[in-house]
């Protein structure tokens, strides 16, 4: 499942490719992968706009362009890509086809379908339609300050569970939560408020170094995600703890797996109290 060093790899590559690309009529091989508004609206509006830039707040991509909005979602399988000559690199999966003026084209790849595209009016009703329940981005707009702040509304919520929640802060995932607790020695059940200030700055900065580390290595390919040229990511070479059941930590204890937040969970017993 893409998480925000998959859809910042995105975003970086993509950005270059499609600034100042016009769209054409797109082709909704699936319809029901728009969420808002109206398939047709969504063909209509989105002809002839023009790409200004990408940004992105937690795992969403944000699309801006001259009038309107383009968000899209990848959830758990969805993946884009980029073509020069306009032709999908395969038609298995093809959800969405989003052809430029110069016969390029983006291409909206989905096995499960659970990702979403939406197009919005203005930042509003980005806000407002899109990003209602989204906290701010991890990465991007939160400081250690604004961190101590969220973690302090918190106090009794479980370190995993919060760290996934997505109103919280966004961006973090199942596996860059398990590393990050790892490389910071926090047991993924902690209660948020047990947490001494050291930790809590050791945690802040293990998220931020985690993330780094996700990006420069072009993200984490388990099975699904790929880059918008197709290439798989190489961060789990980089996994400590994430599906390493059984494996030696850099401590040489071995590495358990539980269920925290209903979600399989990584963690070595001896390092992370
Ligand atoms: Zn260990």
């Amino acid at each position: 499942m893409p998480e925000l060093p998959e859809v910042e790899t995105i975003r970086r590559e993509l950005e270059p490719l499609i600034s100042g690309k016009i769209f054409v009529r797109p082709v909704l091989h699936m319809p029901s992968t728009i969420e808002s508004p109206s398939v047709e609206e969504f063909s209509t509006t989105l002809t002839g706009r023009t790409i200004e830039n990408l940004t992105r707040r937690g795992k969403y991509l944000i699309i801006n362009l001259d009038r309107g909005i383009l968000v899209v979602h990848l959830r758990m399988t969805g993946n884009l890509s980029y073509s020069v000559n306009g032709q999908p690199r395969e038609e298995r999966f093809l959800r969405v086809s989003l052809p430029f003026t110069d016969e390029s084209a983006l291409h909206y790849f989905d096995m499960r379908r659970f990702g979403r595209l939406w197009l919005v009016a203005n930042r509003e009703e980005l806000h407002t339609k899109v990003l209602k329940r989204v906290g701010p981005d991890i990465l991007e707009e939160v400081d250690l300050e604004k961190f101590l702040k969220l973690l302090g509304k918190r106090q009794r919520s479980k370190i995993k569970a919060l760290l996934l929640d997505q109103g919280f802060a966004a961006g973090m995932g199942n596996i860059y939560t398990d590393e990050c607790l790892h490389r910071c020695n926090i047991h993924p059940r902690r209660q948020a408020g047990s947490l001494s200030r050291t930790e809590t700055e050791e945690l802040y900065a293990a998220i931020k170094a985690v993330l780094a580390d996700g990006i420069e290595y072009g993200g984490t390919t388990f099975r699904d995600y790929r880059n918008t040229s197709g290439a798989i990511g190489s961060f789990q070479s980089k996994l400590a703890v994430y599906g390493c059941k059984g494996e030696k930590c850099r401590c040489g204890a071995k590495i358990e797996k539980i269920t925290e937040a209903g979600r399989g969970t990584y963690y070595c017993p001896n390092c992370q109290k």
